[in-house]
């Protein structure tokens, strides 16, 4: 059995006391009030079975199996907590405008693990980047996700009006007769690189933001618009 994570164990309220755990119990036991830190509820259970491990919830993680697969350590198990506490947990201090607004974790995601999965597949290969959802009244899942950075709206709007090349971050110095690509990241403007051919320019764009898995637009999804 792997070791139940310490900041998921059901944190006691109050002191302990004792009493019989049935009217014919000839034992007393020492109780609790626990908080559930998978859901926020309060409940009693008998002492020993917490620090033992045996109760680690409310009764809300029962048949799910570990609810932590042992990802504790995953760089994104942090974004996984945080997200379920502010949609489910109603002691959350983001609570009221998540969970209590309707917001919720589909169920794929409720399981870590499946997350996790997601979370590899999609990050960018870049730091400094959120999970944000594009519909803010839709909750959390794999199709309303998406990660981005502060810049990233900016660098998604239209195509500005002194665009010579009729692609964004794609620029012709005449100077020295060549295309330049670039691209923001992060506030930081980043060269890539100098061309003698506009489409050597776009090509190597798009391709530096499907190598890094950027949320950034394609050429081809502005020429759409
Ligand atoms: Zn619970």
């Amino acid at each position: 059995m792997e070791k139940l994570e310490e900041d998921m164990k059901p944190r006691l309220i109050g002191e302990p006391y004792l009493r019989k755990p049935t009217e014919t119990s000839r034992q007393r036991y020492s109780f609790g009030i626990y908080e559930c830190q998978y859901c926020g509820k309060e409940f009693e259970a008998i002492t020993k079975d917490i620090k033992k491990g045996h109760t680690k919830s409310c009764g809300c993680q029962r048949g799910k199996g570990n609810p932590t697969h042992g990802l504790r350590n995953n760089k994104f198990y942090k974004t996984w907590n945080a997200m379920r506490g502010r949609c489910i947990n109603p002691k959350d201090k983001s609570y009221k405008n998540y969970g209590g607004r309707g917001i919720t974790v589909c169920d794929e995601w409720m399981d870590v693990a499946n997350f996790v999965d997601w979370c590899e597949e999609t990050y960018p290969n870049i730091k400094g980047y959120s999970l944000d959802r594009i519909d803010n009244d839709k909750g959390y899942s794999p199709d309303n996700c998406t990660w981005s950075d502060k810049t990233t709206q900016a660098i998604n709007q239209r195509m500005q009006k002194n665009n010579t090349s009729g692609y964004v971050g794609v620029t012709y110095y005449k100077k020295n007769n060549k295309w330049v690509a670039n691209i923001r990241i992060n506030k930081i403007l980043k060269q890539l690189g100098s061309f003698k051919t506009k489409e050597e320019a776009v090509q190597t764009r798009d391709n530096y933001i499907i190598e890094n898995n950027l949320p950034h637009k394609l050429s081809k999804d502005y020429k759409k618009e």
